[in-house]
């Protein structure tokens, strides 16, 4: 499935705020945001309009692709499937959003950022009960066991993830080992426990016209 190769920072910019989509550099001085919160390109710093519902629409949805780092026909699948299920849909959305195995790599704690997850997944290094698997869009589902592979363990990548993730962010429908590297879906995630700071009605109004 091809993503998006371009400017993380930029994207960051676009939105007027931090996405986090790069990992450590993101909680350091070089962050792009904190040097230049206005948007990309030369009227960035001038735009002042009041923005129409339909742009604020269209904001909440290219910031939950870009935190996600899903691409338009993409997110619109996960969106067709969150409407054809029984509850609300904004919700199911951001729920499928969750269980994708990179957001879940991300979530444990193995990977720095989203993207990180993603390299690590397509590069062979992660298992779904005990099966290895590349596709970074696998939806985990309640039950399911996610473990950095035998072989992967001494990447110092994850354990340098690990060390700044802490204790903090854990979630409850998430159960992590640090010592095995593993991680169950406990659960399917509820809104609350959800930090991804989005207002996903907005997308459901945007895409219900
Ligand atoms: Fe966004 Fe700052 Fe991270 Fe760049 S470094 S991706 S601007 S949060």
């Amino acid at each position: 499935m091809a993503r998006y190769t371009g400017p993380s920072c930029k994207l960051c910019r676009r939105e007027g705020m931090k996405l986090f989509l790069k990992g450590a550099r993101c909680h350091m001085d070089k962050c792009s945001f904190d040097r230049r919160s206005y948007a990309p390109g030369m009227h960035g710093q001038n735009m002042r309009r009041k923005p129409s519902e339909y742009a604020l629409q269209l904001r909440e949805k290219q910031k939950t692709k870009r935190i996600y780092g899903v691409l338009e026909n993409q997110f619109r699948t996960y969106y067709s499937k969150a409407a054809r299920r029984k509850g609300v849909t904004g919700e199911l959305l951001l729920q499928m959003l969750e269980c994708r195995l990179d957001n879940m790599i991300y979530r444990l704690g193995f990977a720095p950022s989203r993207k990180s997850a993603r390299q690590l997944v397509r590069h062979r290094h992660i298992a779904v009960n005990g099966r290895t698997v590349d596709i970074p869009s696998f939806q985990v589902s309640p039950g399911d066991t996610v473990q950095v592979r035998e072989k992967s363990r001494q990447l110092q990548l994850i354990h340098d993830a690990l060390k700044r993730t802490g204790d903090a962010g854990q979630s409850s429908w998430l159960s992590v080992d640090k010592v095995n590297l593993s991680g169950t879906l406990v659960e399917y995630p509820k809104r609350d426990d959800i930090p991804t700071p989005v207002e996903e009605q907005l997308i459901v109004e945007l895409y219900s016209k």
